[in-house]
């Protein structure tokens, strides 16, 4: 069911800074990108086969505000990748599982993308994600 790491998602409060720093060890990032629906900016850089974004709110509604005015900058969520997103958040709701999202929404990199509730996994945010191709 889950395929892989698709990416690690790290919320912050300073994404310059954060270029800063890989551009201080000669790594340039391979995407940056605004996702509206989640209120936030990414900064995107590939390693390997997966991926870490890190996210800065753009409003203070944004999921990633309210993560930082808690918890300050860290690990946000853990990305698994799907083959087929809708089906596979059909099974976790048949199985109990509580869903922040029961359909999938647009993710970064044109992906799409859903959040299993921290209550249903341990106290860590899921997100699944599937490729379009
Ligand atoms: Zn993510």
């Amino acid at each position: 069911m889950l395929k892989k790491i698709d990416h690690i998602g790290i919320a912050v409060d300073d994404l310059e800074a954060v270029a800063a720093t890989f551009a201080a060890l000669g790594v340039e990032p391979e995407f940056t990108e605004e996702v509206t629906d989640q209120m936030v900016r990414v900064l995107g850089f590939h390693v390997g086969e997966s991926t870490i974004e890190y996210l800065q709110a753009t409003s203070s509604e944004s999921p990633i505000a309210k993560y930082i005015a808690k918890k300050g900058n860290g690990i946000h969520h853990i990305a698994y990748r799907v083959d087929n997103l809708q089906e596979t958040l059909d099974t976790l709701q048949a199985k109990g599982f509580q869903l922040i999202d029961q359909q999938p929404r647009q993710g970064a990199e044109g992906k799409l993308i859903a959040f299993v509730h921290p209550k249903s996994s341990n106290g860590i945010l899921i997100e699944l994600c599937e490729k379009i191709a």
